[in-house]
């Protein structure tokens, strides 16, 4: 149950009411908005070996790891070339070139 002056459950119950959303959604909503930021990125890159890349997933509360796999990234994790993984990956600099440098294809999601 959560606690709050009356006057902003009532501006929360307006703005639930006009948009249709539910009490609980906006008060998420505003949670989220609130810590994403405070938070920092949920991934950071760990390491590089021969065959695959570690990250680790601070959503997760574990490192995941991404094969390279026929010149494409493979998301153990999500079993899926085309993930948050592969893409954090991508959106390295550093990571993207030695990727390029390889030879390695960038998948577009839509193109699997
Ligand atoms: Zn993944």
């Amino acid at each position: 149950m959560i606690t709050l002056p009356k006057r902003i459950l009532k501006k929360v119950d307006q703005e639930a009411r006009g948009s249709g959303q539910a009490r609980s959604d906006i008060l998420e909503r505003v949670v989220y908005e609130y810590y994403k930021d405070k938070l920092g990125p949920a991934l950071s890159h760990v390491n590089v070996f021969e065959d695959h890349v570690t990250l680790q997933d601070e959503e997760l509360d574990r490192s995941v790891d991404v094969q390279i796999r026929n010149g494409h990234l493979y998301c153990w994790e999500d079993k899926t070339e085309v993930c948050e993984h592969t893409q954090f990956l991508w959106e390295l600099p550093k990571v993207a070139e030695e990727l390029r440098k390889h030879g390695f294809k960038e998948r577009v999601e839509g193109k699997r």
